[in-house]
């Protein structure tokens, strides 16, 4: 069934990423946005707008019969999701689904399980899938059994949140005597931030790195992958710098990891696109979550691949078969992505505000995904992320100095940014290297190297 309107139920560059998608594929869109976002750039853009609620989210983004009733009033067909708001809210898929509409994502039932971080990894070790060794399941509560799962794992262990997202609802325990206390404190928290306290254990690997495979799987029982992203650079959990593919993996580990992944998506009958994340230490893979949607990252993945990836996304929610088979995909260069967020490069507090002045720059191998122009004000209420500089080159030295040239272009003004961080980094000894661990970016900002 071809889909010939979209309501996009997102904001920011996501958004405008969607609509780009859907005006190269013909397809109508539906701009539903908050008062605040009036001024959006998809929302000048779009066939058709709809204001769903106030600039709180919980009004107007995570607002699910506002959001249908919108779907219902403009005769949309399919509403794509983005990422965050009800990207991964399975009651909004159901409800989608149930007011005779198209999700454009999973099936309601997989979003469910991916969700649950330990019902995620119970589905994945059953599909062949490595995980981290772990309490294969909630911890119980006795803690004399705590101690025995703890000290068969092994110390340092995890303790996570099974609802936890956003890298909320973790704690590392070093030793013993703290294990009991630390289990009732990210209980408590658990139970505060997602309603839900119940928490499992996982070995806490000391120096991996994040390493994330893409796939695409259709309903006709096709899987593909589109290779790895290297998503290292992260500060308090928070991605800053990604991309693909990652420094040092071979052909054949990408191979082998890429197979295990795209079973698994044949073996739960995935549909969509999607992310496997793993730890990566000592040239082997720990499986830690799935993401049942599009990614921040993805455009490093386009670039390499040449696919696009919303496009795929939207023929899959269609009913159309993939448009690539495995042997079509070939990861050609090297693609680097820079975070821009509105925040003090030094503080890291957010800083919305009007745009005064803006120059994006361009270049060969240069992309620029952002909703951002001269004169917007960045509102208070949503995440400090205002674009995505992705830049790509035959390799990766070409593509870091694409990347430095690119950001030395860039002029925000108004508002404080990231750049200068950005600008740091990208010149940093240690990233040139590749290959550094998840911790590398803090113990840069705290002055270790
Ligand atoms: P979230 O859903 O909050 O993003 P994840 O399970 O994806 O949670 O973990 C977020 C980050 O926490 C990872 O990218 C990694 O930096 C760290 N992390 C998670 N599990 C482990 C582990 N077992 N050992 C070491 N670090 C971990």
């Amino acid at each position: 069934m071809a889909i010939d309107k979209i309501l996009i139920a997102n904001r920011g560059e996501i958004a405008l990423r969607i609509l780009r998608a859907c005006s190269a594929m013909g397809i109508r869109t539906v701009a539903a946005h908050s008062t605040i976002d009036r001024n959006l750039k998809h929302v000048g853009m779009a066939d058709e707008t709809v204001c769903i609620g106030p600039a709180q989210s919980t009004q107007s983004y995570l607002n699910i019969p506002r959001i249908i009733a919108a779907m219902e009033l403009t005769e949309a067909q399919a509403v794509h999701p983005g990422y965050g708001f009800l990207a991964e809210n399975a009651d909004f898929a159901e409800r989608v689904e149930q007011s005779g509409f198209i999700f454009i994502g999973p099936r309601a039932e997989t979003i469910r399980i991916m969700g649950d971080k330990v019902s995620a990894i119970r589905a994945m070790r059953e599909a062949g899938v490595p995980c981290v060794p772990g309490s294969d399941g909630p911890l119980p509560d006795d803690p004399g059994r705590c101690r025995a799962i703890a000290d068969g794992i092994g110390y340092p262990v995890l303790i996570k949140a099974a609802a936890g997202g956003g890298g909320k609802g973790m704690r590392v325990v070093h030793e013993p005597v703290k294990l009991i206390e630390s289990i009732q404190l990210t209980r408590q928290e658990a139970k505060s931030a997602f309603g839900d306290s119940t928490v499992y254990m996982e070995k806490f690997l000391t120096d991996p790195r994040h390493i994330e495979i893409q796939v695409l799987s259709d309903t006709h029982g096709n899987a593909i992958h589109l290779g790895e992203r290297d998503c290292s650079m992260q500060r308090r959990h928070q991605k800053v710098i990604e991309e693909a593919p990652a420094p040092g993996l071979t052909a054949a580990q990408r191979e082998h990891i890429g197979r295990i992944c795209t079973d698994a998506c044949r073996r739960i009958s995935y549909r969509g696109a999607g992310t496997f994340e793993f730890l990566y230490e000592n040239d082997e893979f720990y499986f830690i979550e799935m993401n049942t949607r599009i990614q921040v990252e993805h455009p490093v993945t386009e670039r390499i691949t040449g696919v696009d990836l919303i496009a795929e996304q939207i023929n899959i929610a269609a009913g159309e078969p993939l448009s690539y088979r495995q042997e079509d995909i070939r990861i050609n260069g090297h693609a680097i992505e820079c975070r821009i967020n509105a925040e003090d490069p030094q503080t890291f507090m957010p800083s919305p505000g009007r745009i005064e002045t803006m120059h994006t720059p361009g270049g060969p191998g240069i992309r620029v995904d952002s909703h951002i122009y001269d004169g917007y004000t960045v509102p208070p209420n949503y995440d400090s992320m205002i674009g995505k500089l992705i830049a790509y080159g035959k390799d990766r030295d070409t593509a870091l100095a694409r990347m430095r040239v690119a950001l030395d272009e860039m002029v925000i003004q108004g508002i404080k940014t990231n750049v200068p961080l950005q600008q740091r980094l990208i010149r940093d000894t240690g990233f040139a290297v590749g290959g550094q661990n998840i911790h590398y970016l803090e113990k840069l900002l705290a002055g270790d190297q």
